[in-house]
């Protein structure tokens, strides 16, 4: 088609404008929605297909068994050999069940703030009768371990009974280093419980709960682990079972003693999730086995990787920027984009889902109408994310952005050697 017209008007911009009318941008979005937000995530087929089945006995048979390898791949996945809990919940619902099952009324947290979501916590744990204690940090940084140490070391009578940390926080896509923290904890002698919420990073970042001393850690399945929304997974270290009789937050719900009755039914406090441990079961199986999750992990890294890459270039222009200011602490599940012009801040998601069909996320916090956040947690892959970084540089263009070079090249250039053909 090309070939035949007139080679002046190849490339002429203003001829392509005329030959495509503006009512055909409209209808882009048109075709498969991508679902490109910090949770929930896209969910795989078959693991939506592992739900379409009629429900079971609950008593005996299938169910239990699938009960026990659930339990025990996420003892893998929590890198521990303390125990694990399924909870018909979402992530704050894990969050009351790790609470209450290990402190008392009045007990003191020290909550260390990157972002929003130990935040959260910490509001849920004085919602529940305990007292919180905020670590403060600016929204732009990671927990700052020598902080941590120093506060410590301050509550010499050892009032602290817990720390409450996340691994990433998806409102300000911050990584934070547990490990370091741990040695903070360590350093200043202080025997708190360390307490973990893994939501964002479970399946998507190296985690190993024993291994980092961890002594309760939390996530919900609907994030790095792929399933429905409404499966909230808890793991208890030894410090933390040591310290369950004395807590008089528990109630039955949550209560890991009854759930670690001799009746299968009581594992769940009723009656099980059925559909979404059949969606589990088959998303473990895809994370665990079909793929493995060092492999996981590894994309997951390429991935931001690529994304990291694209946004420091549109980043040039002044535009935007990324709310995490160093680089090794930006997480590898999410990308918290800040935006100069809070006219444009407000607009852009909408903008990218309602013209081209891809679904970002608003910033939240104290980013709330200045910026946007790309997830690329889950089921992800490069044709995703690059067809996300393509979707986001057109609609820099379509809104008159300045820009000043392609993310999306540098992204395409960095991830194809990062990916180079061996046999080439
Ligand atoms: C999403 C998220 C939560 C909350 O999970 P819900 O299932 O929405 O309750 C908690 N912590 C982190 C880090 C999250 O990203």
């Amino acid at each position: 088609m090309l070939g035949k017209e007139p080679s002046g008007h190849r490339h002429d911009a203003v001829r392509q404008t005329r030959s495509f009318p503006k009512v055909h941008s409209m209808t882009l979005r048109h075709g498969r929605e991508l679902l490109m937000i910090p949770g929930p995530t896209t969910i795989p087929d078959v693991v939506l297909q592992a739900m379409h089945r009629p429900a079971v006995d609950i008593y005996t048979g299938e169910l239990v068994d699938m009960t026990d390898r659930c339990l025990a791949d996420l003892k893998r996945l929590f890198g521990t050999a303390g125990r694990p809990y399924i909870y018909a919940a979402n992530g704050h619902g894990a969050w009351e069940a790790a609470l209450t099952n290990v402190l008392c009324r009045g007990d003191k947290v020290l909550v260390l703030e990157s972002g929003r979501f130990a935040l959260g916590w910490g509001e849920t744990a004085s919602s529940i009768g305990l007292a919180v204690e905020v670590l403060p940090q600016d929204f732009r940084k990671a927990v700052d371990p020598a902080a941590v140490q120093a506060r410590l070391e301050a509550d010499t009578a050892h009032e602290i009974r817990a720390v409450l940390v996340v691994q990433v926080d998806t409102a300000s896509g911050v990584r934070n280093d547990l490990a370091a923290i741990r040695a903070a904890i360590d350093a200043a002698g202080h025997p708190a419980l360390f307490m973990v919420d893994t939501v964002a990073s479970l399946g998507i970042e190296p985690f190993a709960m024993d291994a980092l001393g961890v002594d309760v850690a939390m996530c919900g399945a609907q994030k790095g682990l792929m399933t429905p929304p409404g499966l909230g997974l808890v793991a208890a270290g030894p410090k933390a079972i040591a310290a369950h009789p004395r807590a008089d937050l528990v109630t039955r719900y949550w209560d890991w003693t009854f759930r670690d009755g001799p009746e299968h039914y009581m594992k769940y406090c009723g009656t099980p999730p059925e559909h979404l441990l059949f969606a589990f079961r088959r998303a473990l199986d895809l994370l665990l086995d079909e793929e493995g999750l060092a492999a996981a992990q590894a994309r997951h890294a390429l991935l931001a990787e690529a994304t990291h890459r694209a946004v420091a270039v549109w980043a040039r222009s002044g535009a935007l920027e990324f709310n995490i200011e160093e680089p090794s602490h930006r997480a590898n599940s999410v990308t918290v984009v800040r935006v100069a012009d809070p006219a444009l801040g407000a607009r852009f998601v909408a903008f990218c889902r309602d013209r081209y069909g891809l679904v970002l996320s608003n910033g939240i916090g104290d980013l709330g109408g200045k910026g946007f956040r790309i997830g690329h947690m889950g089921h992800v892959n490069a044709a995703a994310v690059m067809g996300t970084l393509g979707v986001i540089e057109t609609a820099l263009v379509a809104l008159g952005i300045p820009l000043s070079g392609s993310g999306v090249a540098e992204a395409a250039a960095w991830l194809g050697s990062a990916t180079a053909d061996d046999a080439r």
